[in-house]
């Protein structure tokens, strides 16, 4: 061996990689939470308000919860020894789907081990290369990636535009099969898809109606069935998606549909097939987590009025929040560096809130990204406002 080939680290370019990632101000440390992910909360030493979790109901450390994943360890164990596909299909496992399924009034339900398994593994599975994907412009991630896997043909609409996705239904006829696909609630800006009239372009067009509703389920809808049920469109959407991470608290993604989708993805959705399930206490948690839905549904009534205090103090402060709809209130400054100054000075002030710059968001829209939950008192977000209005008048962003 030469001392050239010795010496040479065949990863030196990651090196370049990280020095460009600081030099356009884009390297970031991950923020580190000392304790439970609550509405007041340490992280990094400090003691903030938190406005940063998807935890919108507080569930993540719900009693119920925590003595349902308890006793699961205790009767079960802590780990399920194998894929569903082979040996790791527990009662509980089965028990969630089927719970799930009730609750979105589907026939069936598959569970995944997180969200963006459920999107990718269930994209990639359903369409093949000669097929076509239809998909908003501000769809998540794990869409796009499962999009990709897929090997279809991916035409993108810009954002909740119903008239270009119309156009585009009716120059693609020739497709054997088409899939039109998005987020219900989008995670950035906190706006509603038009549900009812993307599906019903879907139908009018024979292709696929596929929804994610990761930020709209425990939010939206009855006991927060999500926006399939918010718009009453029950049967209209063929694939529905959602998150047990987010409202839900713990961890894992679901795909509820027919009982033939839910069968052809337990034989052809990889992460299915080829990743391990879910420990036994995740399941126990979060089939605990849809009796506290349907038996204390005041989370869901504090969330709204919560939101609806918090964006009412926004705008009266005269903070720019956008469209959102939802309890994800973007604050929007334009230039990252400000987002980013900004959400750095509040933390030091004692309030979590994200900044958000390109590309997860476009170039100029960058933003602080802020969630209440059901959990916040109405004196942690006053003060949590009275802050915003201190911090946003120093840096010019409010006058
Ligand atoms: C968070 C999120 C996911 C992924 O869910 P996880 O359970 O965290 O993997 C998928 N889609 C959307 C729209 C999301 O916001």
């Amino acid at each position: 061996m030469s001392r050239a080939t010795e010496t040479r680290n065949p990863l030196g370019f990651l090196d370049e990689a990280m020095a460009q990632i600081r030099a356009d101000g884009l390297y970031r440390t991950l923020r580190v939470l000392e304790g439970e992910q609550k509405p007041e909360a340490r992280f990094d030493h400090k003691d903030v308000i938190n406005l940063s979790s998807n935890n919108y109901l507080g569930l993540t450390t719900h009693p119920r919860l925590r003595e349902a994943a308890l006793d699961a360890v205790r009767r079960l164990g802590v780990g399920s020894g194998s894929v569903r596909t082979i040996a790791g299909t527990m009662d509980l496992h089965m028990e969630l789907e089927r719970r799930i399924a009730t609750f979105k009034r589907t026939e069936a339900a598959v569970v995944f081990q997180s969200g963006f398994a459920a999107n990718a593994g269930t994209v990639s599975a359903v369409l093949g290369k000669d097929d076509l994907i239809l998909s908003d412009e501000l769809n998540h991630a794990s869409i796009i990636d499962g999009a990709r896997l897929s090997r279809a043909t991916i035409k993108v609409f810009p954002h909740r535009d119903v008239k270009a996705l119309e156009r585009l239904l009716e120059e693609t006829s020739a497709y054997p099969r088409r899939l039109v696909i998005t987020d219900g609630v989008f995670s950035m800006d906190g706006d509603v898809a038009p549900m009812p009239a993307i599906t019903a372009l879907a139908r009018a067009h024979g292709a696929i109606m596929m929804v994610d509703d990761a930020h709209a389920s425990g939010v939206l809808g009855k006991a927060g069935r999500g926006t399939v049920d918010h718009f009453d469109l029950h049967g209209q959407v063929d694939i529905q998606v959602g998150t047990l991470s987010k409202a839900i608290g713990v961890l894992g993604g679901y795909v509820c549909g027919s009982k033939t989708l839910i069968e052809y993805l337990y034989h052809r959705a990889r992460p299915f097939l080829f990743s391990t399930s879910h420990p036994p206490a995740v399941a126990a948690a979060c089939l605990a987590a849809f009796d506290v839905l349907e038996q204390e549904p005041e989370r869901i009534e504090r969330l709204w009025s919560n939101t609806k205090r918090f964006k009412d103090g926004l705008a009266r402060l005269g903070f720019d929040t956008g469209i959102s709809e939802t309890p994800i209130t973007p604050i929007i400054v334009g230039e990252a560096d400000l987002a980013m100054r900004f959400s750095d000075d509040l933390f030091a002030r004692g309030v979590f809130a994200q900044g958000i710059g390109f590309p997860t968001v476009a170039k100029g829209r960058a933003r602080l990204r802020t969630i209440v939950t059901a959990t916040h008192t109405e004196a942690e977000l006053d003060r949590a406002l009275s802050t915003l209005e201190d911090v946003g008048r120093t840096l010019g962003i409010i006058r």
